[in-house]
């Protein structure tokens, strides 16, 4: 079944990967897991979510669950050497190199640090390396953390515009009654929208280890529908996890929109673009014709702006011709504005994107 997707994000919870009752790595469930990877690496590109470093660390700390905050914070840098070594190993087998990424939820709410870390990710993925992503819990305190890697994954799959969030769990996928309590209970094999009915369903079914349960499973797969991207929730205790999905061991949240479709909404629903250029007629002409801004085309500049700020593009006569994510911040572009792309380089000292506006990033207003 996940045959036609992609870009997958694979999001893997404590429970999966770390033993409850030893707190150490399910060693023999991961090597199952990179074997299944390594089967699909090669025709998609692959992030990983994994969850698990409090786990794996909170038994050099105590022996009992931990409480504080702080406890919490040097468990995680304890766990997550030992999840990015264990990683790397196991897929060092199959030739498959791995990196490692800790985000906070700044780095997916502020354009500028989303679009650094997308383009991170893009750049592993060129070079086929599967980042291993977690929260940067170390440093997350409670007001800025997403709290559970379910809503990360699902801000991850957003930003690398995947078109496939597989959350591995210990549960088969959504139960119209909590399976573990209930003789049986009746799984929901696909969602179209998620409703009243299902936003019940999620009740208090949270696991030991992780802090997810099927609620913030519901709320990633309700930010995945709405960006192009299927969500589909699976069972990581069966053999090949990842390839063996169908429909009758998961439940499959379906997409109704396609990935470009859902990323030119966002811009075009922008509410408060930072600033503005002015384009002359061959570049309006050209972004008619699908093409990126280039500094040469620009003719004058509005607002205050900086790397990753959404602006709006004006023609001479001030009407707006599209919206898009900006290279530069207003400053640079005032200094290179009119110049040609080769003289960028000269003129800022660094070097920069030949475009000012690319034309992934650029939607034009009347599309
Ligand atoms: N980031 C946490 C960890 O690695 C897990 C959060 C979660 O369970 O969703 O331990």
């Amino acid at each position: 079944m996940i045959n036609k997707f992609k870009k997958i994000v694979i999001k893997i919870g404590s429970n999966s990967i770390v033993d409850q009752k030893t707190r150490k790595i399910k060693s023999k469930w991961l090597n199952e897991l990179c074997d299944d990877i390594s089967k699909i690496h090669k025709t998609k590109k692959i992030a990983v979510v994994c969850s698990g470093a409090i786990a794996l660390g909170s038994k050099s700390i105590s022996k009992n669950n931990l409480r504080k905050l702080e406890d919490k914070q040097a468990a995680a840098s304890i766990g997550q050497i030992e999840l990015a070594h264990q990683w790397r190993d196991k897929l060092k087998k199959y030739k498959i190199g791995v990196s490692q990424i800790l985000l906070t939820l700044e780095d997916s709410e502020i354009r500028r640090r989303y679009l650094n870390a997308k383009n991170t990710i893009s750049s592993l993925h060129e070079k086929n390396i599967i980042p291993i992503i977690n929260e940067n819990d170390t440093v997350a305190t409670e007001e800025i953390r997403y709290g559970d890697n379910d809503k990360l994954a699902a801000r991850v799959a957003q930003m690398i515009e995947a078109d496939l969030l597989v959350l591995l769990s210990d549960v088969d996928g959504l139960y119209e009654n909590n399976p573990k309590k209930t003789k049986n209970p009746k799984k929901i094999n696909e969602v179209y929208k998620i409703n009243k009915k299902i936003e019940n369903i999620a009740n208090n079914q949270t696991s030991e280890l992780g802090s997810g349960g099927i609620m913030t499973k519901i709320i990633a797969a309700k930010i995945c529908m709405g960006n192009g991207c299927t969500t589909i929730i699976t069972n990581s205790n069966k053999k090949n996890p990842i390839t063996s999905i169908n429909i009758y061991n998961s439940t499959i949240f379906h997409s109704l929109v396609s990935s470009h479709s859902s990323k030119k909404k966002w811009l075009l629903n922008h509410l408060n673009p930072s600033g503005s250029l002015k384009i002359d007629d061959g570049a309006s002409i050209a972004i008619i014709k699908n093409k990126s801004l280039l500094p040469a085309g620009i003719i004058g500049i509005n607002g205050k702006f900086k790397r990753g700020d959404v602006i709006t593009i004006v023609k001479k006569n001030n009407s707006k011709i599209a919206i898009g994510i900006s290279a530069y911040d207003v400053n640079d572009i005032k200094k290179i504005m009119g110049k040609k792309t080769k003289e960028i380089n000269k003129i800022l000292g660094f070097e920069g994107r030949d475009e000012v506006i690319h034309k992934d990033n650029l939607v034009k207003f009347y599309e």
